[in-house]
């Protein structure tokens, strides 16, 4: 199924229309309807009733995201919310571990008792904490010293920080976003494939394509690191997609 993001997008937040300062464009886009003047939208191409939204120059049309730029900003909104979901529970889980770390009973108990507390959540989906190298590892070599259990809700503080800032930065479509998601997300990469060699789950591989799609997918629609033209290539290719959105809704482009 083809989904039409542009007309999606129109639905739920209404049509872009803009009248052009210069009298061929401005002829093109503007219809006269019983009904009175109709404009067509920047971002669906359909006629809308009613005055323009804006007016000026042709080059100065609010840019539209429209087609598969729109397409991939739904889709990294949809990381963005999931890197921020992610945060927050580890903003929690860090809580815990620090608060485990100020008990004054066997800190080993606590965090036996907490794993039991979350066993049920993680068996939902899938997940054997009891089989997990990551959490056997920090059970073994930790002993659970307070100092250590400091330090690793100080990492995880800092796992969650990253998280919620790449989520925030990706909703808003910020460049340096997507470097910090692709750079932090390979990263740990390696730990999730450690994951695997322990127990397979379905979870462990679900997560795990998705970060490595994540990566590819950031790197060369962003064109990230210099890839397919990098940035110079993302900017051009905004610019002429400013221009042609204009030009293309007027029908220029089919006459020159
Ligand atoms: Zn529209």
């Amino acid at each position: 199924m083809k989904i039409d993001w542009d007309r999606r997008t129109c639905a739920r937040r209404g049509h872009v229309t803009y009248a052009p300062q210069e009298d061929v464009l401005r002829d093109r886009l503007r219809a006269d309807t019983g009904l009175g003047e109709a404009w067509r939208c920047l971002r669906c191409g359909d006629f809308a009733l009613g005055a323009p939204h804006g007016s000026g120059p042709a080059d100065e049309a609010p840019l539209v995201p429209r087609g598969k730029v729109l397409r991939d900003l739904f889709i990294l909104r949809f990381l963005a919310v999931e890197r921020a979901v992610r945060g927050v529970f580890i903003v929690l889980v860090a809580l815990a571990v620090w608060k485990f770390s100020n008990s004054q009973d066997s800190v080993r108990r606590f965090f036996d008792e907490y794993l039991d507390v979350f066993r049920p959540v993680f068996r939902h989906f899938h997940y054997d904490l009891d089989h997990s190298p990551v959490v056997g590892t920090i059970q073994k070599t930790f002993d659970y010293k307070h100092s250590t259990l400091l330090i690793v809700a100080v990492a995880l503080l800092v796992y969650a920080l990253i998280e919620i800032v790449e989520g925030v930065g990706l909703w808003r479509a910020k460049r340096w976003a997507e470097y910090l998601t692709v750079v932090a997300t390979a990263m740990f990469l390696p730990l999730e494939i450690y994951e695997l060699t322990e127990k397979i789950s379905w979870v462990k591989i679900a997560t795990l394509t998705i970060n490595i799609l994540a990566v590819l997918y950031i790197l060369l629609a962003k064109r990230l690191f210099g890839l397919r033209g990098g940035l110079a290539a993302f900017e051009a290719e905004r610019h002429s997609a400013s221009l042609i959105e204009v030009e293309t809704t007027a029908g220029v482009a089919a006459h020159s």
